[in-house]
């Protein structure tokens, strides 16, 4: 590993590979039902960004468990830029998830925005969603630390790796080691994606930390034409997953419809993406050290 990481990182001591942690056989493998997140799986999240209505989310779900996905996104409440805009179902939208995961069998992840919801959430979902703008919100960090399912933590808009890394510690003092880290686009100059995805950020977070790693390609490229290319990254750097925005019809999504994948073209980069998967396990094998480590120093 690179000292200059070691140095780094080796302050988490909960999530950090650091001392006996560092073989392969120390990662986290998240469990979620007969799920494995971070282990040889790559394991695909889908959904809509909103839970808008049952028609909606349970068409969504037959249609993305169709295509390969293990687990159905859908915010029931919903961090938004203005006021004015949907704020999602709240509590209904928690029950039409159960209803979805009882009819498919897909588990559920959904986001949870303030510590006094924790508990509600936590009844209706398989994994707790941090989302970019509540990755330092303490407060809520701490209560999932007692929520008795694993957390999908989504790295700040302005937030470096050593400070998500930050953030799954405060998680893991708190009572949790099931963190799933996900890298969903970073804010930077450039204005033609709606974020920048950080691809250096899987093999770097996965050398320093013994956390599984997903790819959010949709938040991170704005428009839908660019989340299955972003999605062939993900595997080929050694994501271990992905969650994806999916809908029925995106143009009357009533949140991030622009990235929104249709369900054909979520089967078709689901088709697409098993040639890379099957070149990845090939090159896992063939090279372990490499992967493992992401690279060289
Ligand atoms: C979402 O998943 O719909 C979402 C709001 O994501 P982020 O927190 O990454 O913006
Ligand atoms: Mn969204």
């Amino acid at each position: 590993m690179n000292p200059k990481w070691n140095g780094q990182f080796s302050c988490f001591d909960l999530v950090a590979r650091t001392g006996e942690k560092t073989g392969d056989a120390a990662r986290t493998i998240v469990k979620v039902g007969d799920i494995e997140i971070g282990g040889n799986d790559f394991v695909v999240m889908a959904g809509p960004c909103a839970v808008e209505s049952e028609n909606q989310l349970m068409q969504t779900a037959v249609a993305v468990a169709d295509a390969g996905a293990r687990i159905l996104r859908g915010g029931a409440y919903k961090p938004r830029s203005s006021p004015y805009a949907f704020q999602g179902l709240g509590i209904e939208g928690l029950k039409i998830l159960r209803k979805a995961r009882e009819a498919t069998g897909l588990a559920i992840v959904t986001e949870v925005m303030s510590e006094d919801d924790v508990e509600v959430i936590a009844e209706y979902a398989d994994i707790m969603q941090v989302g970019t703008r509540s990755m330092e919100n303490y407060a809520l960090l701490e209560a999932l630390g007692q929520c008795g399912r694993p957390v999908l933590l989504k790295r700040g808009l302005t937030a470096t790796l050593e400070e998500l890394l930050r953030s799954a510690q405060v998680i893991a003092v708190a009572g949790n080691s099931q963190v799933i880290l996900c890298e969903r686009g970073i804010r930077t100059f450039e204005t033609a994606t709606r974020n920048t995805l950080d691809i250096a950020a899987v093999p770097v977070l996965k050398a320093v930390s013994h956390l599984p790693v997903i790819i959010d390609p949709s938040h991170a490229a704005g428009v839908r034409s660019l989340v299955p290319v972003l999605s062939r990254a993900a595997v080929v750097v050694g994501a271990d997953g992905l969650i994806v925005e999916v809908h029925p019809c995106p143009e009357k999504a009533m949140s991030d419809g622009n990235q929104s994948l249709t369900f054909g073209e979520f089967r078709h980069m689901m088709d697409d993406l098993q040639p890379y998967l099957d070149l990845q396990q090939d090159a896992r094998q063939l090279r372990p050290q490499l992967l493992a480590v992401g690279g060289a120093d």
